[in-house]
């Protein structure tokens, strides 16, 4: 994930569950989770307003993925790529988080990252990583296949997601009173 804590316009849980869920139907996706070959169909023109691009690690350096909302650009590592492509729980986060900067900040940037204040004062749901994980998470791992789940386990089976982050959405979703 890159990336640096801005504030952005802010979003709802809600809110971002519709812009996972659009994407989804935008891509005719209907099993439980997110295939990775849905994920192969953004770059090949789907959403032809936007231009993603994978790219050698020495241009990417540390960096798994790299979004220009503004530009509506978004890069992702080449290892990180093949990864999601595998099925590889991390790289498959990675790449929705991204999609999730890309399709959710363009023009929404209300700040800019400043160094000499490294602990974000803002709110959460202004924040341009927790909204984009929660994308991510909402995309990944849609609440119809959580409840068809008894524990993280089967859900990280089930999405092709890592455990860490089958644990979160279960945490989520609970506290939220969503699920049981
Ligand atoms: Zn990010």
């Amino acid at each position: 994930m890159s990336d640096l804590q801005v504030r952005v316009a802010p979003t709802s849980r809600l809110k971002l569950r519709k812009s996972a869920e659009k994407v989804r139907s935008l891509l005719g996706v209907k099993v439980p989770g997110f295939p990775s070959d849905a994920f192969d169909l953004l770059l090949s023109g789907n959403f032809p307003e936007y231009k993603f691009d994978v790219l050698e690690a020495d241009i990417m350096g540390p960096h798994h993925g790299l979004t220009e909302p503004d530009q509506k650009i978004m890069f992702l590592r080449e290892d990180v790529y093949e990864g999601a492509m595998r099925g590889d729980g991390r790289d498959r986060f990675t790449f929705a988080h991204e999609l999730g900067h890309l399709l959710l900040h363009s023009g929404n940037y209300l700040a800019r990252y400043d160094p000499s204040a490294p602990n974000p004062t803002h709110k959460k749901y202004e924040d341009s990583e927790w909204q984009a994980d929660n994308f991510a998470a909402e995309l990944l791992m849609p609440i119809a296949a959580v409840k068809k789940c008894a524990d993280p386990t089967e859900l990280m089976e089930m999405c092709e997601v890592s455990y860490m982050a089958a644990s979160v959405r279960f945490d989520v979703l609970r506290q939220g009173g969503l699920i049981k």
